[in-house]
């Protein structure tokens, strides 16, 4: 039953089986979906209706290391079965060329760089500072308030002292590390030391050794959090640590990939397909427990492969993590979700990480006015209609301050390397390798630069400066200040 059109141009109905009378007991259905349920203000009886996210991170994966995106050394055929069940994305961006400002923007769905969050942060679980800023809301923060269960396991990297914990940010449930990267084995477990690779593994506060391989002991965490549900949508963050370093992994995988003669490629190997194991055992969870349909499977990596430290692979593109090359930015990403949207498609025009936090909260039923101030955009609808204009005019990555940054629009990119470096500018339709600048170029092609400067200059006027420096600066000024404390020299 149709009972009126609210001022968004959402169609209000009632659902079947609901009472006429009773508060929130509307559904919103948006005529531009084609039915798609774009769910309003709910109560718990139309709980069952929203999806569950899923959201699956991988660290520092290569843009060319899964069977998606035409890696042959490396079976991946459950995150592959992603693409086949869903739509890939070919111009599919993380939001920082490295890991803790990607994760603050995909925890936030905004651009890291409005609250002053572009450096790695330091493992300090004594600074009460050094984290995601508490003025910002997260994702499971809202989704936990609209009715979802929330969970995440792996690493947080967005704080490590009491303030920022995962419990405290809006997850009911955590089993990980708070730093930037850990140990995969449980041998020399202690206390926080460096960036805390070798402390205890968290869960829900409470230290615990690793149960075996550490990618493996994360699965079995996010396979016990989907088979705990008991009715009710629920938002799981997957942070694998791997395939970041250190490289190591268990020797009867390594035996699997005997025939790749760099050994870190083979260790890199191993540990991507103990990964791809994780997201197939995900996949069985969510089938068994008869939710797969319904559930929004995303995939992507915080930031392009450091092809030097662990033997990634970002062919064709230039430049690897670190850098506002292709390289460092564009990452494997898909979203599968058998029930609503094209299976085996793809999508080609620029999706950026924080996307999928705004798109989960749209399909979770928040309402847009309360995020509207965010910076990411909800893809469903324009998956499910690709006449529709491109999500975003224009996407801008900025690190170390500024000095180094890119803007695309379209096919072209403009982007500076550092402080002293003039800007480069590309045309990806033809040179996604990013290996003839254009600066030089016809004076015709002088416009895109002068238009994509502006347009970065625009967006910047609304970001912070960073508040805290990289981890390795902010260890360097505290150990001076501590060797200072005690009158030893320096
Ligand atoms: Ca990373």
């Amino acid at each position: 039953m149709i009972l009126g059109t609210d001022p968004r141009g959402f169609v209000l109905v009632r659902p079947p089986g609901l009472a006429e009378t009773g508060r929130m007991q509307v559904q919103l259905l948006n005529k531009s979906l084609g039915g798609l349920v774009a769910v309003g203000l709910l109560g718990t009886a139309l709980a069952a209706d929203r999806p569950n996210f899923v959201l699956i991170l991988a660290d520092d994966l290569g843009y060319a290391d899964v069977g998606f995106q035409g890696c042959r050394d490396i079976p991946t055929p459950h995150i592959d079965s992603l693409a086949a069940t869903g739509v890939r994305f070919t111009s599919g961006y993380a939001a920082h060329p490295f890991c803790s400002p990607t994760r603050a923007s995909l925890m936030t769905g905004r651009y890291q760089h409005r609250f002053g969050y572009e450096n790695n942060i330091a493992f300090d679980p004594q600074n009460p500072l050094m984290g995601l800023p508490l003025s910002e809301k997260t994702i499971p923060e809202r989704l936990k308030a609209a009715g979802y269960t929330t969970g995440m396991v792996g690493k947080w990297h967005l704080g490590a002292a009491h303030p920022f914990h995962p419990n405290r940010r809006g997850f009911d449930f955590f089993h990980g590390f708070l730093g930037g990267g850990h140990d995969y084995f449980s041998v020399n477990l202690r206390q926080a030391m460096g960036e805390g690779y070798q402390v205890p593994i968290d869960h829900n506060g409470k230290p615990r050794d690793i149960d075996g391989y550490l990618t493996e002991d994360l699965t079995r965490a996010a396979v016990g959090f989907i088979r705990s549900r008991s009715g009710g949508p629920f938002f799981l963050y997957a942070a694998y640590n791997a395939p970041h370093t250190p490289m190591q992994a268990p020797k009867e995988r390594l035996d699997r990939f005997a025939a790749i003669q760099n050994p870190r490629r083979r260790t890199y190997a191993a540990m991507v397909s103990i990964l791809d194991d994780g997201v197939g055992e995900i996949l069985s969870a969510l089938e068994a427990g008869g939710v797969r349909d319904n559930t929004i499977v995303c995939f992507l990596s915080d930031n392009g492969g450091p092809t030097q430290s662990n033997g990634s692979n970002n062919d064709p593109l230039r430049g690897a993590k670190g850098s506002v090359f292709e390289g460092g930015i564009r990452v494997p990403f898909v979203v599968s979700w058998p029930a609503r949207l094209p299976q085996g498609a793809v999508y080609s025009h620029p999706v950026i990480s924080h996307d999928l936090s705004v798109t989960a909260l749209a399909v979770a039923g928040i309402p847009e006015s309360e995020t509207r101030t965010l910076d990411g955009v909800n893809l469903v609808p324009h998956l499910l209609d690709p006449g529709l204009k491109p999500p975003h005019e224009a996407l801008f990555w900025r690190m170390n301050g500024g000095s180094a940054w890119a803007a695309r629009a379209g096919d072209w990119k403009l982007l500076q390397t550092g402080a002293n470096a003039a800007p480069n500018l590309y045309n990806l339709a033809d040179d996604l390798s990013e290996a003839r600048d254009r600066t030089e170029g016809p004076a015709l092609e002088a416009d895109p630069a002068a238009r994509l400067r502006m347009r970065f200059d625009q967006w910047n006027q609304g970001n912070r400066p960073p508040f805290f420096p990289g981890y390795r600066e902010y260890h360097e000024v505290k150990n001076k200040f501590y060797r200072e404390l005690i009158g030893g020299a320096d």
